[in-house]
């Protein structure tokens, strides 16, 4: 068989197999799992498909991936395993329409080898694939991103570059790489010809890392040459890393004389950042610093009802109404909530309840309950064990204010959403596996000494009260 036959071969039969599938589930489980799978290929007896997110593999794997198989291997008794891959940017690329019609048919498999092709050209790039689902259209403007939003878009849509470089900051979760990515799909569909590079700090420091180790920073710098639009996530990550700044002090002055655009993000401003350079800073501030702040309930409410929306499942608005006033701590919770909520009943088979949202997200609304800061807890275990505040800080390692420091690193990790190196630099910039440390010593002591358990749990009561 020709593979071209064996593409339309495999296309057949996922069209029937997902037909049956959507007999068997029901419409609304259909849309939400089945019909955004691409059927990839089938080699040596396994059936290769791709999702758009993890948590749709994740999905699948746990619910439907034993049912495809068994229908597959109805049609095909070659096929033993279905994988499933995760490929976020699958309908990504501009121009698709047309390449998608112009040959015999269309349909998955088509869709799936375009993408293909475009990976391989841009093979040598060194920008991250972009979410589909992070666009304009789906980002929900309200008070606390109204203006960054504006920013963004004024820099999507500019012909010039209006101000340089545009500097997006704010907490966890808040939209920050939703917006850039918003950025990049807006100006690949407009101006294609324009070279778009999108990066995390992280990215950027260890392709220089690589380069220096390989001494070949010229191929490096001439990445960048290029550019037209460079973009950066979370900048914070290289505060601290002197020679990464400073190559990318040069990669932005050279990009700023040349008018190209750059886009930043970071977790907090440019002149809270620190470890950060002086003239680094200065240049951050040069161009325009736009906040995220903390959502509203009114900016929560409005995105979960366009989440529901995209989910394609009809939530009471009781429910919506309860989850945006408990999840308040990050867009990101927030939608993983509506998405267990959802999962949940569409595996139950019944429509959801507020009963059952309480059900389901018992621990992520006891988290939410708590807002008990890092400084919070220092000051009261301080307190407690009668030492100095800065000694939660300090470098000491004497028993009676190291232990003290543990319980409450412990305290920390329990009680705030924070991860490990973020409470181990709110500890004098201890190591996160010092963290890890610290959690399993406490652990181990309460296990073994009732009186400090009582003291700890006492200690807790007393934060979270
Ligand atoms: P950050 O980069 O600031 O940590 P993200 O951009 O990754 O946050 O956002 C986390 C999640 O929340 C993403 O799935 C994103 O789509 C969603 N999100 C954040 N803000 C909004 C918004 N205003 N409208 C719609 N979705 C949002
Ligand atoms: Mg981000």
């Amino acid at each position: 068989m020709t593979s071209d036959r064996v593409e339309r071969e495999i296309d057949a039969q996922w069209s029937e197999i997902s037909e049956q599938l959507r007999a068997e589930i029901g419409e609304a489980a259909f849309q939400s799992w089945i019909k955004p799978i691409s059927v990839r290929e089938q080699e040596a007896g396994s059936v290769k498909i791709t999702v758009p997110t993890r948590f749709m593999r994740d999905w699948i794997a746990a619910h439907y991936v034993d049912r495809l198989t068994e229908l597959w291997a109805v049609r095909d008794a070659s096929v033993a395993s279905v994988d499933i891959n995760v490929q976020p940017d699958r309908y990504a690329q501009p121009a698709p329409e047309k390449t998608l019609t112009d040959g015999s048919y269309s349909g998955p498999q088509r869709r799936v080898n375009d993408a293909d092709k475009e990976k391989t050209v841009r093979r040598d790039d060194i920008s991250a694939p972009l979410d589909a689902r992070f666009m304009f259209d789906k980002f929900v403007v309200g008070k606390p991103n109204e203006f960054a939003y504006a920013a963004a878009r004024r820099v999507a849509e500019a012909e010039i570059v209006p101000f340089n470089p545009l500097f997006l900051y704010g907490g966890v979760g808040l939209g920050k790489t939703h917006l850039m990515h918003a950025i990049a799909w807006h100006i690949r569909q407009l101006t294609p010809q324009r070279n778009v590079m999108y990066l995390s700090a992280e990215k950027f420091m260890y392709q220089f890392v690589r380069a220096l180790r390989e001494q070949n920073t010229v191929d490096f710098k001439s990445q960048f040459r290029s550019v037209d639009v460079l973009m950066i996530d979370d900048v914070q990550f290289i505060s601290g890393k002197e020679s990464t700044q400073e190559e990318f002090f040069h990669t932005f002055n050279a990009l700023v004389d040349q008018g190209r655009q750059i886009v930043i993000s970071a977790d907090k401003s440019p002149s809270d950042l620190e470890g950060m350079e002086e003239r680094l800073i200065s240049r951050l501030n040069c161009g325009l610093v736009a906040d995220i702040h903390a959502t509203t309930y009114e900016l929560r409410l409005g995105i979960l009802q366009s989440k529901a929306e995209q989910l394609g499942v009809d939530v009471p608005p009781k429910v919506l109404e309860f989850l945006a006033h408990k999840i308040t701590s990050n867009v990101r919770e927030l939608e993983g909530g509506l998405n267990r909520v959802v999962a949940h009943s569409q595996l139950i088979g019944r429509d959801i309840s507020l009963e059952a949202t309480q059900e389901v997200l018992h621990d992520l609304l006891r988290a939410n309950d708590r807002r008990v800061t890092i400084e919070e807890i220092q000051k009261r275990v301080s307190q407690h064990f009668n030492i100095r505040v800065s000694d939660m800080h300090s470098a000491r390692r004497a028993r009676s204010v190291a232990r003290p420091r543990q319980v409450a690193m412990y305290l920390a990790k329990q009680l705030t959403s924070r991860s490990l190196p973020e409470i181990g630099r709110k500890f004098g910039g201890r190591d996160h596996t010092t963290v890890m440390h610290a959690v399993k010593k406490v652990d181990e002591l309460r296990e073994r000494d009732s009186s400090f358990a009582e003291d700890v749990e006492l200690l807790r009561r007393m934060l979270e009260g």
